[in-house]
């Protein structure tokens, strides 16, 4: 019974912390990111493990005060929010789910990661070659800024259609 009831309580705090959404990219859930590991419940204490996207991303504030937030309405009084940084996060993380989202709100979902050759979470990779035009679907297209509003998205323009869009870049 009391195992039931743990458990319960703790898919509930779960998909409390999963619908909170990503500050940089407001169509996406922390869950569609890849960027929420683990939620768990002990002694009345939510504990909240999440990886950030970028080291130093100035969005990881608003995540944790949101999660905080959204799981203290949920009822959830005590929540730790605790940030881990290994394995570092990898655009390989953002689920299905979370690209068709990004391609539905005409963001071109990112490509395979780059491999990693050392502990460094953050590579500057080359600009990708390929990455087709979310609106119409052309390969043709080009890299005109390398980042856009935020770090973690380029811009692009596609030389069929002509419209700007923006790129989750790999990492
Ligand atoms: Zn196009």
């Amino acid at each position: 019974m009391v195992t039931a009831t743990a458990t319960t309580e703790m898919s509930r705090a779960y998909q409390v912390a999963a619908s909170v959404t990503d500050p940089e990219l407001p169509m996406l859930t922390l869950a569609d990111l890849g960027v929420l590991r683990e939620v768990t419940e002990e002694d009345g204490v939510v504990r909240v493990t999440i990886t950030p996207t970028y080291s130093g991303c100035p969005a990881m504030d608003t995540m944790r005060d949101d999660l905080v937030h959204a799981l203290r309405e949920a009822g959830y009084r005590d929540v730790d929010v605790r940030t881990v940084l290994h394995p570092a996060w990898s655009s390989d993380w953002i689920t299905e789910e979370g690209r068709r989202k990004l391609a539905e709100a005409g963001i071109a979902p990112p490509g395979p990661a780059p491999r990693r050759s050392g502990p460094i979470p953050l590579t500057l990779t080359p600009p990708s070659s390929r990455v087709p035009c979310p609106k119409c679907g052309s390969p043709d297209t080009v890299e005109t800024a390398r980042f856009s509003a935020t770090a973690c998205k380029a811009l692009r323009r596609c030389r069929s259609c002509d419209e700007p869009f923006e790129h989750v870049k790999e990492i």
